[in-house]
């Protein structure tokens, strides 16, 4: 099965991705995190995308399509798809790249939240420079101070979880992203969870609603 988690900054996609990874086998592809590791490997992609990034607009299309076109290559299914699409136009790519190969989109998970919550979220998330695995200062704090439980590398702030590129990223968000919900529904794919609780709640929800489609 191929699953799009959709949600604004701070909804909780990347934390929900990495525990269905755990308890359904699936693929976790974060547009997120190979566009950091660009710009940690200081590649040609890494040096364009680096401002863009940290003052929380969007990347160019052309470069998503063709950062998902090189994974999907080896592979079509079993994915989910996290921070992937967010304009109408990566979704028409993403259809016609699965279509190609005889795959498909087969469910879009909506994760709701109080936009008051996203901000605290998201200014307080430390996330680990090595496997990603995210914590918060005080609603999820790391065992050991700065150090991630998962694999014992540092913790940091990432440049974008700031007030001010949060702002342009809720905005980016409603403009670009949130009419895919409509493109989703329309396809009959769309089903809402609401991010609100505590992990564990959340996770069991989002594989509920899985199970039940
Ligand atoms: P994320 O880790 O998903 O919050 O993404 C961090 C930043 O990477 C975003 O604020 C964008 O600058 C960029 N980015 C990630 N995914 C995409 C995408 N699908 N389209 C455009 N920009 C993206």
């Amino acid at each position: 099965m191929n699953l799009i988690l959709l949600g604004p900054p701070g909804s909780g996609k990347g934390t929900q991705a990495k525990i269905l990874v755990k308890n359904l086998g699936l693929v976790q592809l974060s547009t997120g995190d190979m566009l950091r590791e660009a710009v940690k490997s200081g590649s040609d992609i890494g040096r364009k995308v680096a401002k863009i990034m940290d003052a929380g607009e969007l990347v160019t299309d052309e470069i998503i399509n063709s950062l998902i076109r090189e994974k999907l290559k080896s592979k079509n299914s079993g994915f989910i798809f996290d921070g992937y699409p967010r304009t109408l136009n990566q979704a028409d790519s993403l259809e016609e790249q699965l279509d190609q190969a005889g795959a498909s989109v087969d469910m879009v998970i909506e994760l709701t939240v109080d936009v008051d919550q996203l901000i605290d979220r998201i200014v307080g998330r430390l996330s680990c420079v090595n496997c990603g695995a995210m914590f918060h200062k005080n609603n999820q704090p790391p065992k050991v101070e700065g150090i991630c439980d998962v694999c014992g590398s540092d913790l940091i702030q990432r440049k974008d979880d700031n007030e001010e590129s949060f702002r342009t990223r809720l905005l980016e968000y409603y403009q670009k992203t949130a009419p895919l919900t409509g493109y989703y529904h329309r396809a009959g794919l769309l089903q809402y969870v609401s991010s609100v609780g505590s992990i564990e709640e959340i996770s069991e929800r989002i594989e509920a609603t899985i199970q039940a489609s």
